[in-house]
């Protein structure tokens, strides 16, 4: 069983990243073989400082490694580090059909907030994402609720190539967690919690400081009622029980049968009491991760040579069907 996904080294990680992927990635290292990937190729989309994305790329790794990915126990590289991603990428544009890209929510919801260039690689950025994972074959792909459309783009892109050129890519299943695959902005219920794209109040940082997710969870935007529990016209207690239920592991049900007749003061104090210890671990271990750069360099460069030895086979299987270069001799 094989286990892909990719992180963004865009800003500082947030709880809706922790409980829709991060926690998802950790997990996966006792289930499969996992794969897991910063992608800097795809952070160059909308519009950032390249001094800031070297940066970034070691947050993003301190921040996964103190969650408790283990280089030895899965391979973990920055996907600018390999040439066969972007490769892919090209050669599966050929199956992917413009419409498709078209219909794409995060292409229509990233331009939209673009002030000045809508790039031509924020189009083409499901298609990249396809390549990063099909060049490992892999079988399963952890995610929040946002990238599932992307995930059915790549199988679809999968299938397509193998109908057209033979039995070459596996078309991988996405894998949402149970609780909290969309983790909303604490200040506006209309968007989910974003690294680039939401309210600074309304997004918990995996690395704020303990009296800041409190005041961040206390001041959510919540209903004019007092009851804790789930409805539409609730969002933001649904939001806050969500959370609680991600952060405790058990289903929103109980949350709500637990603050069954407690005020909204005491359930948020609950919620960031929780919130608060869930993270402190990932806390403690970051800033000695994130001090020695030159071994942060190490760990990414040895996932990318183990990364690059399963996707070179699987570029040049697909090179080799699309009549690409040179036949490959023994072929
Ligand atoms: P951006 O909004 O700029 O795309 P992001 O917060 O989505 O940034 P990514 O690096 O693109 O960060 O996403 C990493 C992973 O976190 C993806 O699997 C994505 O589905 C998941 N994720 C992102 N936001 C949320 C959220 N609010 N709730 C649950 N999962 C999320
Ligand atoms: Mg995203």
């Amino acid at each position: 069983m094989r286990i892909f996904s990719g992180i963004q080294p865009t800003g500082r990680k947030h709880l809706g990243n922790y409980i829709g992927a991060i926690t998802q990635y950790v997990a996966g290292q006792d289930r499969g073989e996992g794969i897991y990937c910063i992608v800097d190729l795809h952070a160059i989309t909308v519009a950032y400082d390249p001094v800031a994305l070297r940066e970034s790329v070691y947050d993003t790794a301190a921040t996964l490694l103190a969650a408790g990915l283990d280089p030895d126990r899965c391979i973990f590289f920055r996907q600018g580090d390999l040439s066969e991603h972007p490769e892919l990428c090209w050669l599966l544009s050929s199956v992917t059909a413009y419409g498709e890209l078209t219909r794409m929510t995060q292409f229509k919801e990233k331009s939209a907030q673009q002030r000045e260039l809508v790039s031509a690689g924020l189009f083409f950025y499901p298609v990249l994402q396809a390549a990063d994972v099909l060049a490992y074959r892999a079988n399963e792909v952890p995610v929040g609720e946002d990238q599932r459309q992307h995930v059915e783009l790549m199988r679809d892109i999968a299938e397509r190539f193998n109908a057209r050129f033979g039995e070459i890519l596996v078309a991988p299943e996405v894998r949402l967690p149970e609780v909290g695959a969309r983790i909303m902005d604490l200040q506006a219920h209309d968007r989910k919690m974003s690294t680039t794209g939401g309210s600074p109040q309304g997004t918990v940082y995996v690395l704020d400081a303990p009296e800041v997710v409190a005041k961040k969870v206390r001041s959510a935007v919540t209903d004019s009622g007092a009851e804790v529990r789930r409805a539409p016209d609730k969002e933001g207690i649904s939001n806050l029980i969500e959370i609680l239920a991600a952060v405790r592991g058990v289903h929103p049900e109980e949350v709500e049968r637990e603050f069954d007749g407690s005020g909204y003061g005491a359930f948020k104090q609950a919620v960031a009491d929780a919130v608060i210890e869930y993270l402190a671990p990932v806390r403690e271990r970051y800033d000695e991760i994130r001090s020695d750069q030159s071994a942060l360099e190490r760990i990414l460069g040895r996932g990318a040579e183990k990364a690059r030895a399963i996707a070179a086979g699987t570029l040049a299987d697909v090179r080799q069907a699309m009549g690409v270069g040179p036949v490959r001799r023994g072929k």
